[in-house]
C-alpha cells in the first residue's frame, strides 16, 4: 500500500485534510517515546487503497522541537512514497518556508494550497501554476474544510509517487551553492542517501547533523573559512534562512495578486475585530475570568444563574426534583436549577449506583469476592466514572476555546500583563497545556531555550489543574459545606487561583534569583475560526478514550491493592478478613467492615501525624476518625490523579459522608492541587531534568502544597473563628506580593535599560 505523509505548519488545516480524507478509519497514537499525537488512516476512493500519516504541526526542519524531530525522521527514515505539503493559503510567506526545507529531500512532493476559500471570500488571487513552475512541483488549490479538490490533490500525489524525485534547493547565492555543492558531492561519493537536504543542514550546523557526520565538520569549516558574507559573518544559519526568505518574497509576490484595498477591508479584519475586544489592553483579562468562570458555571453550578442564591427561586414539585436530580431523591426542595454539568452527573451517578446494586443483589452477602466486587473495584471506578460527563463538558468547552484561537490569544495576553515582571509568555504555553495532562505539558518545556526558565516552569506545572485532577473538585463541589458557599465557585477559584499561584510563585522565584532573562515571545496569532464539531468532537473522543482505558487498567488495579489493604488486618489479635455480620440499629442484620483495624488504617494513622497541621481543628481533613481515610487518599494520587477519589469511594467518603468544612475543603484541595503529580509525569520530569533539578522538583512540589495547605486552612480556620482576623492576614499577604511585584519589576526595568 502507498504510504503519503501530511506536512505543514500548525493550523494549516492538517488534522482537517486528514480527516476529510481518511473519514471513520483514522487511528490516533503516540509517535514512539514522546506524547505528541500520531495520526493514521487510509483514503479508499482512489482504485488502491492509499495510507495516510498526519505528521506533527511544524514551522521548519530543525531539530529544536520534539515535532520537527519527528516529523524530519518520518520523512527522511520511513520515506513516505509522497509527502503532501499543506500550506495555509492566507499565510502563503511564512508557510513556504517550510516548504523550501522539504523540496530538499529526495521525495516526492505535492503542494496543497489550503483555504483557497479563505482567499476568495477575501478577494484574493493566488496564481497556483505561476507557483507550480517556481516550485517545480504539483500545486493544487484545495479547501479541507469545504472538501473542495481532494480527490484531485489525491491523483496528483499518486502521479507523483509514481516517479522518483531528486532535492533541489530554492538557495541562490552563488558562493553559498558552491559551498554546499561540495559538502553534498563530498556526501554523494560516501553514498549517504539525500545528499543535498544533509549538506545544507551540515552548513547550517544543524545540531544533529553535526552528531550524525561528526568527520565532516572539519571539511565544512574548512570551506567555511574561504567564504566571507558581510551581513551574516559565519552564522549560516541565518544567512540560509535570509536566502529562502528572499527568494520566496520574490517569487510569492507574483503568484499572489491581493484585492484592491477597499474590498478587502472588511472580511480580513473579522478576526481583527474580534480581536479588538478579546485582546483589549484594560478588558482582556477581566474577559478571560469572566468566560472561565461561566465554564465552571455551566459545568458545577448546583443553582443556575444563581437563581435560588439572588432571586429565591426554590423548585418544590417533586416530578421537577427528580428530573433534575436523578431518579431515587426525593422530598427535599431544590436549591434552584441544576447547571447541565451537575444534571447529567446526578443521572449518570444513578445508573451507576443502581448497576452495583444490582450486581450486589446477585452475589452472595458476606462473601470476600462480592465484597471485591461491590466494595472494592465497582465502588471505586464508580467514583471515577460518574464524573466523566462533567469532565466531558468542562473539556467541551476547553475544546471549543482552542479550536476558535481564543486559547493562543490567552497566552499572548498573559504574556502582556506579566513581562513587566520579567516572565514571559513562551512558558505559559506549555502551561496551559497543563490544563489537559502535565505529562506532555511537561514535555513541551523542551521549547524553553533558556534552562533556568524550564525549570521554573515545570516546578510550577502543577498549579495548572489537570484533566485528572478534576474528580476531585467535582465532589468537593458536591459536599455539604458548600451549601453556603457554592460548588462552581469553589471550581472556579481552583483553576483561576492556580493560575494566579503559579504567577505569584513565579514572582517570588525571580525576586530570590539574580538571572534577569526574559526569552522572547513572538507567536502568530491564528485568525478566529468557527470550532468544527469534527476537530471538537475527535478531541473530545480521545479523552474519553483515554479516561477509560486508565481507569479500566492503573485505576482498577488500584482499587484492587486498596480493597485488600482495608478488608484484611487485626480483630483481637487475629488476622483475616474484617467482614461481620452484625445487627444495625434497627435490629436487622448486616455485613460490616472493621475497618479501622486493617492495614490500610494501621498505615493511614501513622502517616497522618505527619499531615497532621493541614487540619487538625473541626472540619480539616486531618482530624476526625476519617483523618487517616484522606490521607491514604493523597498518597493513592501519586499513582493517578483519580485514584484519590476512588480510593475516598472506598473508604466510603461520598459527597454525603464528607464532612470538611469549607476551609478544610480547600486545604485538601490546594494539597493535592499542588502536590507532587502522578507517576507518569514523574517520569516525564525525570526526562527533561536531570540530577539535583530533578530532585529539587520533587521537594519544591512537595514544600509547596504542603506549605500553601497549611496557609490556606489556617487563614481559613481564622475567617471561621474571627473573619476580621482572616481579613488582616489575607491584606498582609496581598502586601507582601503586591511589594515583590514592585521590587521584582523595577529589576526588571532597570535590566532593561542597561541593556
Ligand atoms: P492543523 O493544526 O494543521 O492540524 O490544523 P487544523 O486541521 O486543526 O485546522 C486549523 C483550523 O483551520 C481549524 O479551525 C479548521 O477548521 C480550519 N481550517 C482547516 N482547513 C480549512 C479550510 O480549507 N478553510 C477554512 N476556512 N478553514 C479551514
Ligand atoms: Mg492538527
Amino acid at each position: 500500500m502507498k504510504r503519503f505523509a501530511l506536512a505543514g505548519n500548525p493550523n494549516s488545516g492538517k488534522t482537517t485534510l486528514f480527516n476529510s480524507l481518511t473519514g471513520a478509519t483514522a487511528h490516533v497514537g503516540n509517535w514512539p517515546g514522546v506524547t505528541v499525537d500520531k495520526r493514521e488512516g487510509t483514503y479508499r476512493k482512489l482504485d488502491e487503497p492509499i495510507y495516510i500519516v498526519d505528521l506533527p504541526g511544524i514551522y521548519s526542519l530543525s531539530p529544536y522541537t520534539p515535532e520537527e524531530v519527528i516529523s524530519r525522521n518520518y520523512v527522511l527514515d520511513e520515506k513516505p512514497d509522497c509527502v503532501i505539503n499543506i500550506v495555509d493559503a492566507t499565510n502563503l510567506e511564512r508557510n513556504l518556508y517550510l516548504t523550501t526545507q522539504i523540496l530538499e529531500i529526495d521525495v516526492p512532493v505535492v503542494v496543497a494550497l489550503n483555504m483557497s476559500d479563505v482567499v476568495r471570500k477575501n478577494g484574493d488571487k493566488i496564481d497556483a501554476k505561476a507557483l507550480q513552475e517556481k516550485l517545480g512541483v504539483p500545486v493544487v488549490e484545495i479547501s479541507a474544510l469545504k472538501q473542495e479538490n481532494l480527490d484531485e490533490l489525491m491523483q496528483e500525489a499518486v502521479k507523483a509517487s509514481n516517479k522518483e524525485r531528486k532535492g533541489a534547493t530554492i538557495i541562490e547565492d552563488k558562493s553559498l551553492l558552491h559551498l554546499i555543492s561540495d559538502v553534498q558531492i563530498a556526501f554523494e561519493l560516501k553514498g549517504i542517501e539525500n545528499p543535498l537536504f544533509h549538506a545544507i543542514k551540515l552548513v547550517e550546523m544543524d545540531e544533529l547533523e553535526v552528531k550524525m557526520h561528526p568527520e565532516a565538520v572539519e571539511t565544512v569549516n574548512k570551506f567555511k573559512a574561504t567564504f566571507k558574507n558581510d551581513t551574516f559573518g559565519s552564522d549560516f544559519e541565518a544567512l540560509i534562512a535570509d536566502n529562502r526568505y528572499e527568494y520566496i518574497a520574490k517569487n510569492y509576490a507574483t503568484a499572489f495578486e491581493q484585492a484592491s484595498g477597499l474590498e478587502r477591508k472588511d472580511t480580513l479584519t473579522k478576526s481583527d475585530k474580534i480581536d479588538k475586544v478579546m485582546t483589549h489592553r484594560i478588558w482582556a483579562l477581566p474577559l478571560f475570568v469572566v468566560i472561565m468562570f461561566l465554564i465552571f458555571h455551566v459545568t458545577f453550578s448546583e443553582d443556575i444563574l444563581f437563581l435560588n442564591r439572588i432571586f429565591g427561586l426554590e423548585i418544590t414539585h417533586e416530578g421537577w426534583i427528580n428530573f433534575f436530580t436523578g431518579m431515587g431523591y426525593e422530598g427535599e426542595p431544590l436549591g434552584g436549577i441544576p447547571s447541565l454539568g451537575v444534571w447529567l452527573q446526578s443521572w449518570f451517578g444513578w445508573l451507576t449506583g443502581s448497576l452495583i446494586d444490582w450486581v450486589g443483589s446477585w452475589m452472595p452477602a458476606g462473601q470476600w469476592y462480592t465484597s471485591l466486587v461491590c466494595d472494592g473495584i465497582l465502588t471505586g471506578l464508580d467514583a471515577v466514572l460518574s464524573f466523566v460527563p462533567q469532565i466531558m463538558i468542562l473539556f467541551l468547552f476547553i475544546a471549543i476555546l482552542e479550536d476558535s484561537g481564543y486559547m493562543a490569544r490567552v497566552a499572548f495576553i498573559l504574556d502582556r500583563a506579566f513581562r513587566k515582571f520579567g516572565l514571559s509568555g513562551k512558558a505559559f504555553i506549555p502551561m496551559l497545556t497543563g490544563f489537559g495532562c502535565s505529562v506532555p505539558a511537561i514535555m513541551a518545556t523542551r521549547t524553553l531555550e533558556d534552562e533556568r526558565e524550564k525549570n521554573r516552569t515545570i516546578r510550577l506545572m502543577t498549579c495548572f489543574s489537570c484533566g485528572a485532577k478534576a474528580p476531585i473538585w467535582a465532589l468537593l463541589a458536591g459536599i455539604g459545606a458548600m451549601a453556603g458557599f457554592a460548588g462552581d465557585i469553589f471550581v472556579f477559584t481552583i483553576y483561576v487561583g492556580g493560575i494566579a499561584c503559579a504567577i505569584i510563585f513565579a514572582l517570588f522565584m525571580k525576586l530570590f534569583s539574580k538571572d534577569q532573562y526574559v526569552s522572547p515571545f513572538i507567536m502568530e496569532l491564528p485568525a478566529y475560526h468557527l470550532p468544527q464539531p469534527r476537530n471538537v468532537g475527535a478531541h473530545l473522543w480521545e479523552k474519553f478514550k483515554h479516561y477509560l482505558i486508565k481507569a479500566g487498567t492503573i485505576i482498577a488495579a488500584c482499587t484492587i491493592v486498596i480493597w485488600f489493604l482495608k478488608s484484611f488486618g487485626w480483630e483481637d489479635g487475629k488476622f483475616g478478613l474484617l467482614l461481620f455480620e452484625e445487627a444495625n440499629a434497627e435490629g436487622e442484620m448486616e455485613w460490616v467492615l472493621h475497618i479501622d483495624g486493617s492495614i490500610l488504617a494501621y498505615l493511614g494513622k501513622g502517616l497522618r501525624y505527619f499531615f497532621y497541621p493541614l487540619g487538625p481543628l473541626a472540619g480539616g481533613w486531618t482530624n476526625s476518625t476519617d483523618g487517616w481515610k484522606y490521607v491514604v487518599s493523597t498518597l493513592t494520587g501519586l499513582i493517578a490523579k483519580e485514584d484519590v477519589v476512588a480510593t475516598m469511594a472506598e473508604l466510603g467518603l461520598e459527597e454525603g459522608t464528607i464532612g470538611l468544612s469549607l476551609a478544610g475543603a480547600y486545604s485538601f484541595a490546594v494539597y493535592n492541587l499542588f502536590t507532587i503529580p502522578c507517576f507518569a509525569a514523574i517520569g516525564a520530569t525525570h526526562g527533561e531534568q536531570k540530577g539535583k533539578e530533578f530532585w529539587l522538583t520533587l521537594l519544591w512540589w512537595f514544600a509547596m502544597s504542603y506549605g500553601f495547605a497549611l496557609l490556606v486552612y489556617w487563614v481559613g480556620a481564622l475567617y471561621e473563628v474571627a473573619w476580621w482576623g482572616g481579613l488582616l492576614v489575607t491584606l498582609a499577604l496581598a502586601g507582601a506580593v503586591t511589594g515583590a511585584g514592585i521590587v521584582v519589576s523595577r529589576r526588571h526595568k532597570l535590566a532593561l535599560a542597561n541593556n
